[in-house]
């Protein structure tokens, strides 16, 4: 299915949302959808294709839900919007979120000085920052423009950098204005397979690509994200032929970081997968319950799948920088041969990449 860009079929909008600007240009973008003002989120229709602006009540800036008990990169998040209407089977937000509606938080100036207090109130720590956490980055690019003034508030940010993570092809707004290069944007990456089948909604493998090629050339910094790698037959040959069209798009100087991750869940989405998704084959694959009660591929399959990716992405290119999105040391030393040890080293490294 070709990808297409949402539109509500209904505008809900809370009372102390209705005056921001952020509402006005929502609303006459979709100026044929009707909207209803309400005081209490509950009466709302609990449908996927609703869209919900209200005000972000509690702080935007958080940080990411990693484990203490595998290294993570020390990443924060923002959350500006909250759901996706992609539609990826294993997505997370499915059972994670109470709703199945995308909610835009419309008080941007609010988060605007919320991250100025922080950067000011402490220089000496670097914050590396991404919206992509309870969203797709840019899916609602088209009718919130909040890409564009995310990347113009960081150009000039010298302890603090963005990454927009993405599987869509809504570029358009940042590519010719002032990124300072302080904005990283990122693919999420999957076989071609795996695209069709598990997330048909999205852009192809080359529209993603070529995208990030437009983003790369107009000086942006690239991340690429092999998260979730499925394992299934002919794996190999197929990632190995998207590392290929990978290079063919774009130059490894570009890359900032690589990062894998093999396919995990928490357990309750299993049965709103095989619901919502009853042709995806992914919850029949050899998963166990991690110590962090997700549903993870049993060990000798995420080191043979990181392994081989990091062996052929270091072929492209031994500068890569290449990294497990929450892995155990031990995966991390007997797929790269190297470990960073644990979490801090990790987030240095990363923050060392962009400074
Ligand atoms: S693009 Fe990301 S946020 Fe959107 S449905 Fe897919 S996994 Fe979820």
């Amino acid at each position: 299915m070709p990808y297409k860009l949402f539109t509500p079929d209904h505008i809900y909008i809370t009372s102390d949302a209705i005056d921001y600007p952020v509402t006005k240009q929502i609303l006459s973008t979709f100026h044929n959808v009707k909207y209803t003002c309400v005081d209490d989120e509950n009466s709302i229709d609990r449908s996927y294709t609703v869209l919900l602006l209200t005000k972000q009540r509690a702080d935007f800036y958080k940080n990411c839900p990693g484990t203490k008990k595998y290294i993570c990169c020390g990443y924060q998040i923002l959350n500006l919007i909250n759901n996706c209407e992609i539609g990826c089977t294993y997505c997370i937000l499915q059972g994670y979120l109470d709703e199945p509606y995308i909610t835009v938080f419309v008080n941007i100036d609010d988060l605007f000085q919320e991250l100025s207090v922080l950067f000011n109130g402490d220089k000496n720590r670097y914050f590396r920052i991404g919206t992509g956490e309870l969203a797709d980055s840019l899916s609602t690019d088209h009718f919130t423009g909040y890409a564009r003034m995310l990347v113009e508030f960081f150009s000039d940010k010298r302890n603090a950098m963005l990454e927009l993570k993405t599987k869509t092809t809504q570029i358009d707004n940042i590519l010719n204005i002032r990124h300072g290069g302080r904005t990283v944007v990122s693919w999420s990456l999957n076989t071609p397979r795996m695209i069709a089948s598990e997330e048909s909604n999205a852009p192809t493998l080359d529209e993603r690509l070529l995208a990030a090629k437009r983003c790369q050339d107009a000086g942006y910094r690239i991340g690429l994200h092999f998260d979730p790698m499925i394992y299934y037959p002919n794996w190999e040959a197929e990632y190995k032929e998207v590392i290929d069209r990978v290079f063919e798009f774009l130059e490894p100087g570009h890359i900032i970081w690589i990062s894998l991750g093999a396919l995990r869940y928490p357990p309750y989405l299993e049965d709103i997968i095989r619901e919502r998704h009853p042709n995806s084959k992914i919850t029949y694959g050899e998963l166990v319950t991690g110590i962090d009660n997700k549903m993870r591929y049993v060990k000798t399959i995420r080191i043979e799948m990181f392994r081989k990716m990091y062996q052929w992405l270091k072929k492209k290119d031994p500068n890569l920088f290449i990294y497990c999105c929450m892995e155990h040391s031990d995966v991390w030393k007997r797929s790269f041969g190297w470990t960073p040890g644990n979490s801090l080293t990790l987030k240095n490294m990363m923050d060392e990449l962009i400074q």
